[in-house]
């Protein structure tokens, strides 16, 4: 599978290869100094109630702010440094900064934080999180960790392991990108999933797509049947919003209701990053107000 994709990415990049790899090995050059140069940051996008229209939670998304690029997102620089390794270092500061921040917002919402695979598998997962959730004081039950089926397929049972042991620290477990992946279904009977993300290539099209619409739909109703709540990614519309309320998706995450932002920008929503000083709650936003960000 891994060949495949290879060799689809070869082929894709063909007539601008040379620059392509050129560009990516400088990047990987850039990336390995990015946490010490204190270049990494974390962007929170909220998660709502789909009924009440209320904030859930927030996913953490990681972003670099490069010196001469601007902000590059991870869609360009998770792959590489996942290929270099340095997704261990850089997953740790996610987790660390993400945690510590999450423990300062002045309510208890949850936090999503993406896993990659490398993450799971060689770095004493579970023993990380248990040490930064001690050093934050953050909450297990706030914490969340989005895995892809990806993720898991490299090595179902050492995974299933990391993820039981995790579990029992309290944290949850979400299947991120779900759809998207070559054995949904089978990966749903092995894991024990707290939530289900459904992609937002599904989600997109629920009201243009006659296939998205029902598999969308099939996938809340057995999702209902198996007791795990149901997350649509990227809604970006309002007929995007009725469609997943009338299926009775639990929850949703999109441009409709929030971009990802600074945790500065989110301060209004999640409370200033303070411990020390108690200040008046900062208003809630209304209720059913869903683009209040
Ligand atoms: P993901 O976990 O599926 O995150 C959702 C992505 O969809 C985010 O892109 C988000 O900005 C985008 N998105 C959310 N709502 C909408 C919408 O309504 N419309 C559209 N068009 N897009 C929407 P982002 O931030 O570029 O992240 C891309 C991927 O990078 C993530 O996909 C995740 O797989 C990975 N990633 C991000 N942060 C981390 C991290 O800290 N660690 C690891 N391992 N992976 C990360
Ligand atoms: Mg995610
Ligand atoms: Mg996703
Ligand atoms: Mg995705």
């Amino acid at each position: 599978r891994a060949k495949k994709q290879v060799g689809h990415k070869i082929c894709f990049y063909d007539q601008s290869m040379d620059e392509g790899r050129r560009t990516r090995s400088v990047l990987a050059m850039d990336l390995c100094g990015a946490v010490g140069r204190n270049e990494l940051l974390l962007h929170y996008q909220p998660q709502i109630d789909v009924r009440s229209g209320e904030i859930t939670g927030f996913e953490a998304l990681l972003r670099w702010q490069h010196p001469q690029r601007g902000l590059v997102g991870p869609s360009e620089f998770i792959p590489i440094a996942e290929e270099t390794g340095l997704i261990l270092p850089i997953g740790e500061w996610v987790l660390r900064t993400a945690c510590a921040e999450a423990a300062c917002w002045r309510k208890p919402y949850k936090l999503a934080i993406n896993i990659s695979s490398a993450q799971l598998t060689q770095s004493g997962l579970p023993g990380l999180v248990h040490e930064i959730l001690l050093e934050t004081g953050l909450a297990p039950s706030r914490l969340e960790l989005e895995i892809t089926e990806a993720t898991i397929i490299d090595d179902v049972n050492g995974t299933l392991r990391v993820v039981r042991q995790l579990k029992a620290l309290g944290v949850t477990i979400a299947m991120d990108d779900y759809g998207t992946g070559y054995s949904s279904l089978s990966t749903l009977q092995i894991f024990p999933f707290d939530r289900i993300k459904i992609d937002r290539s599904f989600v997109e099209r629920v009201t243009t797509n006659r296939a998205s619409a029902a598999i969308v739909k099939a996938t809340i109703l057995l999702a209902d049947n198996l007791e795990i709540p149901v997350l649509a990614e990227g809604v970006e519309t309002e007929e995007n919003l009725g469609f997943l309320r009338d299926a009775g998706c639990a929850e949703a995450q999109g441009f409709l209701f929030g971009r990802p932002l600074p945790v500065s920008d989110i301060a209004a929503l999640a409370g200033r990053a303070r411990k020390t000083t108690i200040q008046p709650l900062p208003q809630r936003p209304a209720e059913g107000s869903s683009a209040a960000t």
